[in-house]
């Protein structure tokens, strides 16, 4: 078990690798959306949000049930990868639902009071949205299980031998939780989210419709073929693909292009270090450590942390996720290996001028 401390570093570490891979507009250094952010590309309903079918199709369902019913609906948990669209279909819920939404994320509750006064603000059935939730500290934690259980927290009132507790009533509300590692959450809490859902990265096709929505809404000309292009290096994540549109488009106005063609898309990610499977330098430099340093594998996390020097919850939960997924690294009991796929690939990039 993880101290406290060592849990608040690996966070920072994953916070500043993510604030590399995704739009510099979208969160601060503290992981707190930018109020200032470009929202628009925010998807607001589920009709404008591709990809992820089965979890939207679900909860399309799930919604619909509770407006029926005019309840709040049961608690949610989110889980995949960073920037697949977490955040963005909890506001949709929240929209779809007709109810406020309120987001918060776990790093900024630091006290169980923080949170009891987030609770008692709720009107009757938004939906409160926790980021990270698998970074809140056990005590907050226990005061969750009671709110999402019987829509009540017990406060303590005072010190000492004269303190006492006093029961609160909440109004219902949806909890929505949001994690890049289901793992860590405790058994107790998983076990009172109604509907547990999985997102995993985007196919192709999901993602041109996503850029080709944005480059709509960013007044960007982008030829189908460059889309299309761009989607297959966008490492499956909607963030990435997002953010790669828009250096593009400051490479188009920098030169005075109008229409985004494979061209300047091949010239850009290359500027970008990006390769034809999307990988960034550090994807690659993994691969190569564990094929020329450690033979192909199997290497532990640890020792692949240690030898690349980058936090081994980062190469846990940010890259290692679609190298895996891409079938360029397997995962065993005595650790990660390089498959042929990811062997050629290296011979390739690197006999490429
Ligand atoms: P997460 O919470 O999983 O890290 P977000 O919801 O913050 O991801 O999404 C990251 C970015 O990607 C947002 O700017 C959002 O607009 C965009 N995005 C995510 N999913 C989609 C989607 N299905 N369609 C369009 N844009 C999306």
């Amino acid at each position: 078990m993880s101290s406290a401390r060592e849990t608040a570093n690996e966070g920072a570490t994953i916070e500043r690798v993510m604030n590399s891979f995704q739009n510099p507009d979208e969160k601060n250094s503290d992981g707190k959306v930018n109020p200032t952010q470009d929202n628009s590309l925010r998807p607001q309903d589920f009709t404008s949000f591709p990809g992820q079918t089965r979890v939207v199709e679900n909860l399309k369902v799930y919604v619909s049930a509770a407006r029926g019913r005019k309840q709040a609906m049961d608690h949610v948990i989110l889980h995949g990868p960073p920037g697949l669209g977490k955040t963005t279909l909890a506001k949709i819920i929240a929209n779809e639902l007709h109810v406020p939404f309120v987001q918060t994320s776990a790093p900024a509750i630091e006290k169980t009071g923080d949170l009891a006064g987030i609770l008692a603000g709720l009107e009757p059935h938004s939906v409160l949205f926790i980021d990270e939730i698998h970074r809140l500290n056990i005590a907050i934690e226990e005061v969750l299980y009671s709110a999402m259980e019987d829509f009540c927290v017990d406060l303590t009132i005072g010190q000492g031998p004269s303190a006492r507790t006093a029961k609160m009533n909440l109004s219902p509300f949806t909890l929505i939780g949001a994690t890049t590692r289901l793992a860590k959450l405790s058994a107790p809490l998983i076990s009172r989210f109604g509907i547990q859902e999985h997102m995993d990265f985007y196919e192709t096709d999901a993602l041109t419709l996503i850029l080709s929505r944005s480059a709509d809404i960013l007044g960007i000309e982008l030829l189908p073929e460059g889309a299309e292009e761009l989607a297959k290096r966008s490492r499956g994540t909607p963030r990435i693909a997002n953010r790669l549109l828009k250096r593009i488009r400051d490479y188009a106005d920098f030169d005075g292009i109008k229409i985004v063609d494979l061209k300047l898309i091949h010239r850009v990610l290359e500027r970008l270090n990006i390769d034809e499977l999307g990988l960034d330098h550090m994807d690659r430099a993994i691969l190569e450590m564990i094929q020329e340093r450690y033979n192909g594998g199997p290497v532990g996390i640890e020792a692949l942390a240690a030898t690349i020097g980058e936090d081994k919850a980062t190469l846990e939960d940010i890259y290692e996720p679609f190298l895996v997924h891409q079938n360029l690294v397997m995962r065993g009991p005595r650790g990660r290996e390089v498959t042929a796929l990811a062997v050629n690939h290296l011979k390739k990039t690197k006999s490429e001028p």
